[in-house]
């Protein structure tokens, strides 16, 4: 369906639960963290009802996020709905990394088409700072195995955080040797954390250049934000992702439905649709659809950073 600015919004990005495992610096406080509660998160039976009523109105991708959806108990399952509705052409994952040698086989065998991994470092120390709780050889292991299987593409999503995690050589290394595609993302400053600087995209580059030259690759990986480059003979790709250098908010094709039910046009604005209350007042399905119309409908053309204080991993990233 197109919004009033003209964009094909196709793309329903779905938090499973705002619970996680980690307590990334960047993407939620260390203690005072209030979670829903279990009886407030769509359950999957309600989840799968709204992604039908969604398909009637074009949205074909799927992309499963959190907090850490690996924790939510049987996932897999889910993924295995979702699978059987056969107008999602595309179902991912978007993963913290910790658990997924447990799972990526029965994920796979699910139905899913392709995960994303976050990884902001490949150095224990600094893993561990960002994570505060994470232990690096977890992820390497879910990420061995992930690059073992069927599974492609696989793409580590890395948050650069200057005097943090800027120096980029290792990720360059290992998009020489690996298939996988490794975005560096500029720190979004949504959470009011004055400490935490990005790197911009050009100190990225700058950085990334030290390691070899980096060329266009001819095939660039999908239509989101990344912009691609690659080192010559590598097997993986390296992404920019700057939502602060640009503004793509002209390309945007997504929505977001958060664990507790609510549809929400913008990662940045307050705009949201209680769709929960209405599917648990036993409403018709029209009126479920014209609910997300109406979340299509009040999509901002342009985003402007909600002054209120918000952490990622309520509204999945
Ligand atoms: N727990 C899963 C994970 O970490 O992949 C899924 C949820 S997490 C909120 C989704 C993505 O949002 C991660 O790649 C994370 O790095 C990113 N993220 C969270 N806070 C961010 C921020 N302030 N700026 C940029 N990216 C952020
Ligand atoms: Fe958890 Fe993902 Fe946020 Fe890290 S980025 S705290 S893993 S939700």
């Amino acid at each position: 369906m197109l919004d009033r600015f003209g964009r094909n919004i196709e793309y329903l990005r779905i938090s499973v639960t705002d619970r996680c495992n980690l307590r990334c610096i960047y993407c939620m406080p260390e203690k005072g963290i209030s979670s829903i509660g279990h009886e407030e998160v769509l359950r999957y039976e309600e989840i799968i009802k709204l992604v039908k009523i969604a398909t009637e109105l074009g949205i074909n991708k799927i992309r499963i996020t959190g907090g850490e959806p690996l924790i939510r108990k049987d996932l897999v399952n889910l993924i295995k709905l979702l699978r059987e509705i056969k107008e999602i052409k595309d179902i991912s994952l978007t993963t913290n990394g910790v658990f997924l040698e447990k799972y990526i086989d029965d994920l796979i065998n699910a139905g899913l088409d392709r995960v994303n991994i976050s990884l902001d470092s490949l150095n224990p120390k600094i893993y561990k700072h960002i994570t505060r709780r994470g232990n690096l050889n977890d992820v390497i292991k879910g990420l061995k195995k992930a690059i073992d299987s069927s599974i492609r593409p696989i793409k580590i999503n890395v948050v650069v955080m200057k005097n943090i995690n800027d120096n980029l050589e290792e990720f360059a290394k290992m998009s020489m040797i690996e298939p996988v595609h490794i975005r560096f993302i500029e720190y979004m400053p949504v959470t009011g954390i004055e400490k935490i600087r990005e790197l911009t995209e050009k100190e990225m580059l700058n950085e990334l250049n030290k390691y070899g030259k980096l060329i266009k690759p001819k095939n660039p990986l999908g239509h989101g934000p990344a912009i691609y480059y690659k080192y010559k003979n590598a097997m993986g790709t390296i992404g920019l992702i700057c939502s602060n250098s640009h503004n793509f908010c002209d390309k945007c094709n997504r929505l977001r439905l958060t664990s507790d039910g609510k549809l929400k046009p913008c990662l940045f604005g307050e705009e949201e649709v209680d769709i929960k209350t209405m599917l648990r007042n036993n409403v018709s399905d029209n009126i479920l659809k014209e609910a997300f119309k109406k979340a299509i409908y009040i999509k901002p053309q342009k985003r402007k950073i909600n002054k209120k204080i918000h952490y990622m991993y309520h509204i999945g990233g």
